[in-house]
């Protein structure tokens, strides 16, 4: 039977992209070894670095003045990072809290310097993103999450900040077109649209780099990355090269345009079965919602495990809610089809 993975990370990756990824694990183009077992200094490992970057800037159309570095530690690490590199102490910078991941990007700031939260959805469990933000011209950043993971909300528009914008794109990067200019970092753990677990994907525009008075450790110091194209040390190769594999099979399916039509089709699709059939309901306010991880409940939460294990039946795994939300949540990133999110809508049509 067919799995329909909707996990929202590690999460679902094309099938080609799973078959060359096997293959280079095995002999990486007839090199006799794996690419597992290659040097990160090798002729081939820099080959798949320069086009993993040059992919990158064609796909998201990054403009001059911006690098893009493939980094560890995650998402996670990247909360530190940021503020490390761009808050002074003494400065103050802009926070919009949309959930629990912004919330670790708030705490790991404050180890920096000033932390302003300037708006805040947490009064209604984040099902909705913040309207009108208002953001000091003061503060050096402002930082957003764009697709919150957990509450199925998105900001749909980025506001036009008077500050550089810092944002975690998580689980939205290459899922639709971004003005890059906006921005003076942007960072993807690559679990999630890209890759598995691993790599990192950070843009940085150079110019907001070299502020801070703060002496910087080696390995949290975007500069020292940019000069050594991002392998200071040994990489993430392959996390790095399935991540450039899903680039190419973007690519082909028509770019961050192709992606943001097929994503919309399956929200749509998706949303619209939530709102016609009378069991269940969405949670996130309807302008607001994520076109990447959609969180819905049902009305009789006591009927829960009975759909899950509908699902189950149906190949379909990973549609479990987070626990701060309750109830299910389908992650529909680039790499899952239609036919998923149909296989999906038959399940709640039947359990109807
Ligand atoms: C998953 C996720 C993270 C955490 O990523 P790690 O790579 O595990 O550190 C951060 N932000 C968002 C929006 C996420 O979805």
């Amino acid at each position: 039977m067919k799995t329909y993975n909707f996990y929202a990370g590690p999460a679902i990756l094309a099938e080609e992209v799973k078959k060359q990824a096997a293959q280079a694990a095995l002999e990486y183009e007839n090199t006799g070894l794996s690419l597992m077992e290659m040097s990160h200094r090798s002729a081939e490992v820099t080959a798949i670095m320069e086009e993993a970057v040059a992919l990158t800037r064609e796909l998201l159309n990054i403009p001059e003045g911006y690098r893009v570095l493939f980094l560890q530690g995650g998402a996670s690490l990247q909360f530190y990072m940021t503020a490390l590199n761009l808050l002074d102490s003494g400065k103050t910078a802009a926070y919009v809290d949309t959930g629990a991941w912004s919330k670790k990007a708030i705490k790991e700031a404050k180890r920096c310097g000033g932390v302003d939260v300037v708006a805040s959805s947490s009064d209604k469990n984040y099902n909705y993103i913040p309207k009108n933000i208002d953001v000091p011209a003061s503060a050096p950043y402002v930082h957003i999450t764009t697709n919150n993971t957990i509450f199925g909300t998105q900001f749909q528009e980025i506001p036009d900040f008077d500050v550089p914008v810092v944002a975690d794109m998580s689980s939205d990067i290459f899922s639709r077109p971004i003005d890059v200019s906006k921005y003076d970092v942007i960072y993807a753990g690559a679990q999630k649209n890209m890759g598995p677990a691993g790599a990192t994907l950070v843009i940085v525009r150079e110019g907001a780099l070299g502020k801070v008075t703060r002496e910087l450790p080696s390995m949290l110091d975007y500069r020292l990355f940019i000069e050594k194209n991002s392998l200071f040390n040994t990489g993430p190769v392959f996390s790095i090269y399935v991540s450039l594999l899903t680039l190419r099979w973007i690519k082909k399916n028509g770019g961050v345009e192709g992606m943001v039509n097929r994503n919309t089709e399956k929200a749509n699709l998706l949303y619209e079965a939530i709102d016609n059939h009378p069991l269940f309901y969405g949670t996130a306010a309807k302008e607001d919602r994520s076109k990447m991880n959609v969180c819905f409940l049902l009305h009789e939460p006591s009927r829960s495990d009975e759909f899950l294990s509908a699902c189950a039946d149906a190949g379909i795994v990973g549609v479990k809610g987070h626990r701060s939300v309750g109830g299910f949540r389908a992650s529909i990133y680039n790499a899952m089809d239609l036919a998923g999110v149909r296989q999906l809508v038959k399940v709640m049509e039947s359990f109807q």
